[in-house]
Formats: structure tokens, C-alpha cells, sequence
């Protein structure tokens, strides 16, 4: 190959210019978070590209979300002058889905099949449960959820998987029946949309060396979360003696609950890549305390593949932590820090929140709403997840397909149209019978229900009618309108957000659109070379609602926004950001309660861990509360574990260490009413102390400050002592802490509740 230009490789390290220029052979990177595990294979990419190797459309990447996939053709296109239109660069998901829809009739799908996510999949199990007369308290629906995925991530039909007792046949039972429904619906989940391509690539020799003969290089990122099916995929696409380059760090394996299977990697080196392993040591994100937290404590697990990271960045700031009384006073504490930060010059969208469960967002983002603070939430409830907008997807789904039964029956009768319960049930009936879809069974319903039913139909066929021809986003939104949607949801008190959602997957079409998703474009080079296999394109509709259903959930269209970003900490995986909340580090919580009777479990806890603190470049933040507010129940948790692994000397403690937990256990401390915000959302069942502090508590007071008071700035602030603040107003302060610039003050505002300022920043005057 010829020399590139340099400007491609300057910015390499001498290992990593290694892994880029490797020869067009399997090899493996193995390396430890912020190595440049990802630089290297984008600019390895990139570089097979401009040096002549391969073709863009010779070579496939496989990412693990769909922001890490655009993030990469973003970087391509800043790297080379071209056209990244058509690239096969995505999650396995959505390469499987793109080949799905080009042969559709070789893999056994109708042309309009449709996508459930997980929900979706778990109203179609109840729905088959219920119409089976299956016990659903001895079959659980979620759990023949669970077992149907593992066995299909694992690659097996219902007759491949070995039934030992009455209740796994039972199971296996399920699976099949399971399938035959989805199959007559034409609809596909997620792991099927693997096992389903991986099955085509098996069975039809032409379409599978149609690509293993196109790519001759196929990268994955994030090896190690790889699970046993998308491997043998991606070794039956390599099969052609395409290269496979994978990288990958077995300490940030945490899907192992999903499936993923770290041992790939071994035996990936063991039968690919031999001697071709590379190995990054040199970390560029993060500063040296961040990164000896991060090494300190990975150390604690067993079985690594061993590896260390160094920078020469040096120490930076130490780790910030904090304990706070309450979650909410936590949300409290990092707004105040956020601000600081924001105050300091710093962009939000480089600072993150993150958190071990969905669950605990909300009380940060009520937080950050209440302080006009913008914030955006990856994961969680996704743009495509909301109610209203999956109606509307329900909709645009049946006219795409009107046998597909799950969109049936979320909208048949939403916005309501007087077809009840028993018609619904008289309809499912007729379907079983006739083994048909409930679409088909409407001519047979009898009476004002069958009418009703008749009536709902003729709509969908009358929207598909009227929108023929039209362009996707003037589709949607005809369908929006036409559903009585927006209607409805104009006399719903608080419909006004979920006709914002509405609109906004309009803009979601056009955007979708102008981008041409899932490579629309090159389905004609395939049409070609595969002329027998009758590729054909789907229809725009079709491939947006695909992308509806696999779209990691971002709403694109506020990407660019800067706002503060808030998701867990699986979210997180290969992302990077200048400062890093890490909140809830409380035993049982993180780790958390079910991974720590197992020690794999506490060790994939551990790794999550990790991959938390390396998201951080020049600030980390840890905190953790006495008190939290989860699923509707008070729990008093001790500190994580995670915060003694770390080394004692990269942390800043910003309250005293382990002094509050103390106090919570001694009968006159911390008068929880007085720290305001947990009173508004009722049963805290601590009893309320009217004396907001009571200096009793040991080794909590002699850390705290001595009544003679925090002199900062010239003015010397007590507790006790009133003080007003010009958005907060007046208030008590009822305790202080730390000394000099770092002094904090926290100041019961009665209606407000009580506020943790820090003494130097905020604008506090004695009254
Ligand atoms: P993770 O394991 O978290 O996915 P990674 O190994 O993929 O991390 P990258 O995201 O590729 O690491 O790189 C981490 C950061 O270091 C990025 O900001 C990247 O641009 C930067 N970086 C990587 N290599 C170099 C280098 N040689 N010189 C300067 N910066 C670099
Ligand atoms: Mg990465």
C-alpha cells in the first residue's frame, strides 16, 4: 500500500500506528478505556479508504449504538473527502435490518415487516399468553420474554433448545408459538433480526458470498460486549477472507446480562488473530487522578486479560465527593456544582450525569428543570418510546402493514371509538380460529362492535390510500391529523408536550428523509450482482419506521443543542465528557442489589464501575445519599463499596468522610424535615426534629466548623444565623462546613427548602 498523507496518521502513537497500517489481516485490539481504541479503527477506516485498499462500500463497521455510528461518519467525513452515503457503518442491529430488506423474501419476511422493541415484544407475549389460556402467574410474561431472547441470542430455534423438565417445555413451547405468531403478523424483535439474517447468510450461498466477496474489511468496536450469535455472524461474513479487526477492553464487558460474552475475545486471539494482538496503553482522556481511581479499582476483579493505563496529562484535580442527606438534596448539590462549572466557561454538553438505574433520573431532572438548567436524557423513555409517538408509529404501521397485531391493538381503539373490550375479544377469537390476523378477522365480528371494527379498518386503508405518493414527512403528517391524534390529545389537559412529540416526528421524517437511511442507496449496485435474489427498495415509510424502532432513541434534532447530558452509566459506554457526575454510589444501589451475591455479578458491577469514572476528562464527581426516594419506598443505604477501592489520595472529600452516616444513626442529629425537599413528596418516615441541627453527633461535629463560624470574603456566616439570598430570599443557616474558598453553607429557605451553597460562590448577606 502507499504511503498516506501524513496529516491521517500524525496524531498516532507508535502502537497505534501500528493497529491502523496493520496488514489487510484479522488482528484484535485490546486496550483499557481512553486508549484510542476507536480513533484507531475510524482512522483505520479511513485510511484503507484514501490509500485505494478498499472501497466505501467495501468495508463494514459495526458500532454499538446509533450515535457512536454517526459519531463515526461524522469523523470519516472530516477525515476524507467523501461521500459516506451508503456505508454500512451501524449497530448489529441495523446492519441486520438492512439486509433484512433487501432480501426479504430469501430470509421468509413479508416486504412490510415491521420491528418490535422490547415493549412492544412484551405486549405481544402477554397477548399470546392470554389467547393460549397460559397461566401467566406460573409463565411470567417478562420471564418468556427472557427466555425466548437468550435462546435466539444463542442462535436457537424452539426445536434446538433442550427442554428438561415440564416447565422448560412448557417454555419451549411458548418460544414456538411465540414465532408462529410473529411470523403470521410479520413482525420481527430485536434478537430475531439477527438470528433471522444470520440464518439467510447460512442458507442462500449467493446472498452470502455476494457479501462475503463485497467487504473485505468488517471493524467492530466494543468487542468485548459482543454476544455468541453476532460473533458467528460476523465470522460467516469474514468467512470470505474479508480482514476482521476488532477492538475491545475486557474490563468494560457489561452486557454479560444480555448475553454478551467477554470470552470472544480470547478466543477470537486464539483462532484469528495469534500474534496480531495490539495492545494501547497510553490513556489521552483523563487526568492522573481519575485514571489511578479507575486502574485502582479494576485491580479488585479476577480473570483480566491485565493491562495498566498511564497518561502523561498529569494528576489534575482530585475527585470530588460528596454525601448528601436525601436524593434530592444530592440533585441539589449537583446543580450548585454545575453552575460552578457553566460559571467557570465550561459547555454543558460537556458535563454528564450519570446513574446506575433509569430510575433515578427523575429526581435530577426535577432538579434541573425547576433550575432552568437544559438538560437532555439519552436512554430512558426515548423519543420513539413515547406514548403518543408510538400511536402514531401504531398508525403509520398498519397502513404499512395491516396484519401487524400488536399496532392493531394499541390503536383500534385510541382515540377512542367505542370498540370494547368484549368485540376485542370476540375479534382475537375469530383470528385464533382462522388462523389469521385480527385485520382479517373484521368481516366476521358481528353486530355494532364488528361495525365499529369495519369502520376503524377503512380508516387505515383510507389513510394509506390518501397518502400515496406523498412524501414521508407530509405522510406522517396526514396520519397525525387523519388518526384524530392531535384531536385527542387537544382536549387532554396536558396534551400540549404530546403534540410538540407529534410535530417533532414529522420533523423526525424530513430529517430521516434528507438523510436517506439505511443505505437506500446503494440497494441498486445489489440489485445487480444479486439479480435472481430480486432485492427491491422498502418504501421510505418502511425504512423510517425501522429506523423508529431501532434508533437508540435520540431525538436528533436537539443533538446539537448545549445541554447538560444525563443516562446511565450503559449509556455511557465509549462516550467522553469533561466532567462526570457519577450520583447514587450506595451499596444496593451501585452495585447493585441483584449482582452482589454473585462475585461475576459484583465483578460486571466493578467493570461498570470503571467504564463510569474513565468517561471523565478533567472532573470527577462522586456522590452518594443517606436517604433515597426509589420505587415509591424510603431507603437508608450505606456508601458503595466502589468509593473505598479508589485511592484515598486522588479524593476530595467534600463533606466530612463518613461523618453523616453517623449522625443519621444518632437520635439527635439531622433533623430530616429540616433539609426541606423530601417533605414535599411525603412519607419520610423519620420523625421531624424541629431544631434543624443538633451539634451532638461525634466525629460528625468535631469535623464540622466551631460555632465561632466560616469567615469568607470578609464576612464571618453561623449557624443559626439569618442570612438572604437574591433568588432563595431569606433563610437560616443550618449548618456549615469545610473552611476558607471550599466553605459550604447550608441554609434552610423555609418555602424553598434547604439549599447547599458553597460560601465563596453564592450571594449570601447577613440580615
Ligand atoms: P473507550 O474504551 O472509552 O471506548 P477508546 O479506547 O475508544 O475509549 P477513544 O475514544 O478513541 O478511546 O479516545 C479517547 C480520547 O483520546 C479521544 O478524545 C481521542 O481523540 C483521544 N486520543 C486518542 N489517541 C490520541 C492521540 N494519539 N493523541 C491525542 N489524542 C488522542
Ligand atoms: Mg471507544
Amino acid at each position: 500500500p502507499s504511503i498516506a498523507p501524513m496529516s491521517l496518521l500524525d496524531n498516532l502513537n507508535p502502537p497505534q500506528h501500528a493497529a491502523v497500517t496493520i496488514e489487510p489481516r484479522h488482528a484484535l485490539v485490546l486496550a483499557g478505556a481512553g486508549s484510542g481504541k476507536t480513533r484507531v479503527l475510524t482512522t483505520r477506516m479511513a485510511w484503507l479508504i484514501q490509500t485505494g485498499q478498499v472501497s466505501p462500500h467495501g468495508l463494514m463497521a459495526v458500532t454499538f449504538t446509533n450515535k457512536a455510528a454517526r459519531e463515526m461518519l461524522t469523523r470519516i467525513s472530516a477525515l476524507l473527502p467523501i461521500n459516506t452515503r451508503g456505508m454500512w457503518i451501524g449497530t448489529f442491529h441495523g446492519l441486520c435490518n438492512r439486509m433484512l430488506r433487501a432480501h426479504y423474501r430469501d430470509a421468509g419476511l413479508p416486504q412490510t415487516f415491521q420491528i418490535l422493541d422490547t415493549a412492544d415484544q412484551l405486549s405481544a407475549i402477554k397477548r399470546l399468553l392470554k389467547g393460549a389460556g397460559v397461566d401467566d402467574e406460573k409463565y411470567p410474561p417478562r420471564q418468556v420474554q427472557h427466555f425466548i431472547n437468550a435462546a435466539k441470542e444463542e442462535g436457537l430455534r424452539h426445536t434446538e433448545v433442550e427442554a428438561y423438565d415440564s416447565f422448560n417445555r412448557q417454555m419451549v413451547e411458548l418460544y414456538g408459538m411465540y414465532d408462529a405468531q410473529c411470523q403470521r403478523e410479520g413482525v420481527v424483535d430485536f434478537p430475531e433480526l439477527l438470528l433471522r439474517c444470520y440464518e439467510l447468510l447460512t442458507h442462500n450461498a449467493p446472498i452470502r458470498e455476494h457479501y462475503q466477496h463485497r467487504f473485505r474489511h468488517i471493524l467492530v468496536d466494543e468487542f468485548q460486549d459482543t454476544n455468541r450469535l453476532q460473533y458467528r455472524w460476523l465470522k460467516l461474513l469474514a468467512g470470505g477472507g474479508a480482514a476482521l479487526f476488532a477492538v475491545g477492553d475486557d474490563d468494560q464487558s457489561i452486557y454479560a446480562f444480555r448475553g454478551a460474552n467477554v470470552g470472544n475475545m480470547a478466543e477470537f486471539e486464539r483462532e484469528y488473530a495469534h500474534e496480531r494482538v495490539i495492545r494501547l496503553e497510553q490513556n489521552y482522556r483523563s487526568h492522573g487522578h481519575i485514571l489511578d481511581a479507575a486502574n485502582t479499582l479494576i485491580r479488585n476483579n479476577s480473570g483480566r486479560l491485565g493491562k495498566n493505563l498511564w497518561t502523561d496529562q498529569g494528576h489534575g484535580e482530585p475527585i470530588r465527593v460528596y454525601e448528601a442527606l436525601s436524593d434530592a438534596q444530592e440533585a441539589q448539590w449537583v446543580i450548585e456544582e454545575i453552575r460552578s462549572l457553566v460559571g467557570e466557561g465550561r459547555l454543558r454538553r460537556e458535563i454528564a450525569i450519570l446513574y446506575r438505574s433509569n430510575a433515578q433520573s427523575r429526581v435530577l431532572e426535577h432538579a434541573l428543570f425547576s433550575s432552568g438548567i437544559p438538560y437532555k436524557v439519552y436512554g430512558g423513555l426515548r423519543f420513539f418510546e413515547r406514548q403518543e409517538v408510538k400511536h402514531a408509529l401504531a398508525y403509520l404501521r398498519l397502513m404499512e402493514n395491516p396484519h401487524d397485531d400488536t399496532a392493531w391493538m394499541r390503536v383500534v381503539n385510541f382515540p377512542a371509538r367505542g370498540i370494547g373490550a368484549r368485540t376485542l375479544e370476540q375479534q382475537a377469537d375469530i383470528a385464533r380460529l382462522h388462523n389469521c390476523s385480527l385485520y382479517s378477522a373484521v368481516s366476521q365480528v358481528p353486530g355494532r362492535g364488528g361495525n365499529n371494527l369495519a369502520q376503524f379498518a377503512s380508516l387505515v386503508d383510507r389513510m394509506r390510500f390518501e397518502t400515496q405518493n406523498l412524501p414521508l414527512h407530509e405522510i406522517v403528517d396526514h396520519v397525525i391529523e387523519a388518526s384524530g391524534l392531535i384531536q385527542h390529545y387537544l382536549q387532554e389537559k396536558e396534551g400540549a408536550e404530546r403534540i410538540e412529540n407529534l410535530r417533532e416526528l414529522v420533523n423526525a421524517a424530513a430529517a430521516f428523509a434528507a438523510e436517506d437511511g439505511y443505505g437506500l442507496a446503494d440497494a441498486g449496485a445489489l440489485a445487480q450482482t444479486l439479480p435472481e435474489s430480486g432485492v427491491e427498495l422498502p418504501s421510505p415509510l418502511a425504512a423510517f419506521l425501522s429506523h423508529a424502532a431501532l434508533e437508540a432513541g435520540d431525538n436528533q434534532a436537539s443533538e446539537g443543542q448545549d445541554a447538560v447530558q444525563l443516562m446511565t452509566v450503559h449509556a455511557a459506554k465509549g462516550l467522553e465528557f469533561e466532567a462526570v457526575f457519577i450520583t447514587g454510589l450506595e451499596e444496593g444501589l451501585f452495585p447493585h442489589e441483584n449482582s452482589v451475591l454473585e462475585q461475576s455479578g459484583l465483578e460486571e458491577e466493578r467493570r461498570l464501575m470503571y467504564v463510569a469514572v474513565t468517561r471523565a476528562r478533567e472532573r470527577l464527581y462522586l456522590s452518594f445519599s443517606q436517604t433515597r426516594m426509589l420505587h415509591g419506598q424510603t431507603r437508608y443505604n450505606m456508601q458503595s463499596r466502589f468509593l473505598s477501592e479508589v485511592p484515598e489520595e486522588s479524593l476530595k472529600w467534600l463533606t466530612p468522610r463518613n461523618g453523616r452516616a453517623k449522625a443519621v444513626d444518632t437520635a439527635g442529629g439531622w433533623g430530616h424535615a429540616a433539609w426541606g425537599d423530601e417533605s414535599e413528596r411525603g412519607g419520610f418516615s423519620r420523625p421531624a426534629k424541629d431544631a434543624p441541627y443538633v451539634g451532638s453527633s461525634e466525629g460528625y461535629s468535631s469535623r464540622r466548623t466551631s460555632d465561632a463560624g466560616v469567615e469568607v470574603n470578609g464576612r464571618t456566616f453561623k449557624v443559626g444565623q439569618s442570612v438572604a439570598h437574591p433568588k432563595f430570599g431569606e433563610g437560616v443557616i443550618v449548618s456549615l462546613m469545610g473552611s476558607g474558598q471550599d466553605a459550604q453553607v447550608q441554609v434552610n429557605f423555609g418555602g424553598v427548602g434547604t439549599k447547599t451553597l458553597a460560601l465563596a460562590m453564592a450571594k449570601l448577606d447577613p440580615v
